[in-house]
């Protein structure tokens, strides 16, 4: 068993490096204006657009994100509906080397070493004994999912029975494609402080990914 970050990467845009200047040239379509587009005048028209909540003109501009999260963010990931997903399947691929999202609950914690230590019966406790026993709770549980896991594909079960027993800290890549307004959509609700922890931190990192490719209409105002 291993556990991992979460992580956010763009793969893929169809604005290439001038972001601003596709949704400008879709925006003065509408005027017929295209022959006052300017050095700089991208960066005007889109915040113009955003002021005003010309949101259509904005979802010109789209974004495919490669994340890395746990199959529980994923659940809640897929309920928007404006964008199109392709995830790594638990009925073709197998998990018998588990791959495990380090929870936010867990993160200041070196968790691949403490799991080694837990492993070989030398998990210290920490300061907190009531963290520990919920760390060892934790390690205790997964380590019996994933030898479940092993045994039931090894006795002949097909991975999609296998699967059932999974948990939804199983890390997890899925691929995310939506227009710009969609993704101002989700973070705006997952950053929030009513999401889920592990959601609020990828949603960090894809407002992080956002802002560096599109600053103008992705940093945090
Ligand atoms: C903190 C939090 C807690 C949640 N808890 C739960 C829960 O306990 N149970 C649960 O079931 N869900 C829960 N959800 C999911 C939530 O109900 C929505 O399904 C999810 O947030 C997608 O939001 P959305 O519909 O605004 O966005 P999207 O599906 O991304 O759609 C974007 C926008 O498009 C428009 N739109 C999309 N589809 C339609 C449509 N059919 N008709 C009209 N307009 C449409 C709407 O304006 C919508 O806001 C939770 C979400 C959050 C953020």
């Amino acid at each position: 068993m291993k556990f991992i970050e979460q992580s956010a990467e763009i793969i893929a845009t169809n604005g290439g490096d001038k972001p601003l200047e596709l949704i400008e040239l879709c925006a003065r379509t509408c005027y017929q204006s295209q022959d006052r587009i300017t050095e700089g005048s991208a960066e005007k028209m889109v915040n113009m657009l955003v002021k005003n909540g010309h949101m259509a003109m904005i979802e010109h501009l789209v974004v495919t994100m490669r994340l890395i999260t746990s199959r529980g963010v994923t659940h809640e990931l897929v309920r928007h509906r404006m964008a199109s997903y392709a995830q790594q399947s638990t009925r073709y691929c197998d998990s018998k080397d588990m791959h495990i999202i380090i929870p936010s609950w867990l993160q200041e914690y070196d968790v691949n070493s403490l799991y080694e230590r837990y492993m070989t019966g030398k998990l210290l406790p920490p300061k907190d004994l009531e963290m520990y026993k919920r760390i060892e709770r934790y390690f205790s549980v997964l380590s019996w999912i994933e030898d479940g896991y092993n045994k039931m594909l090894e006795s002949g079960a097909k991975k999609q029975e296998a699967r059932g027993v999974l948990p939804n800290d199983l890390a997890t890549e899925i691929i995310v494609t939506a227009n710009a307004r969609e993704w101002l959509h989700i973070l705006s609700l997952r950053e929030d402080k009513a999401a889920h922890p592990d959601m609020q931190y990828l949603a960090s990192l894809i407002r992080n990914r956002l802002s560096d490719y599109c600053p103008v209409l992705f940093e945090k105002k």
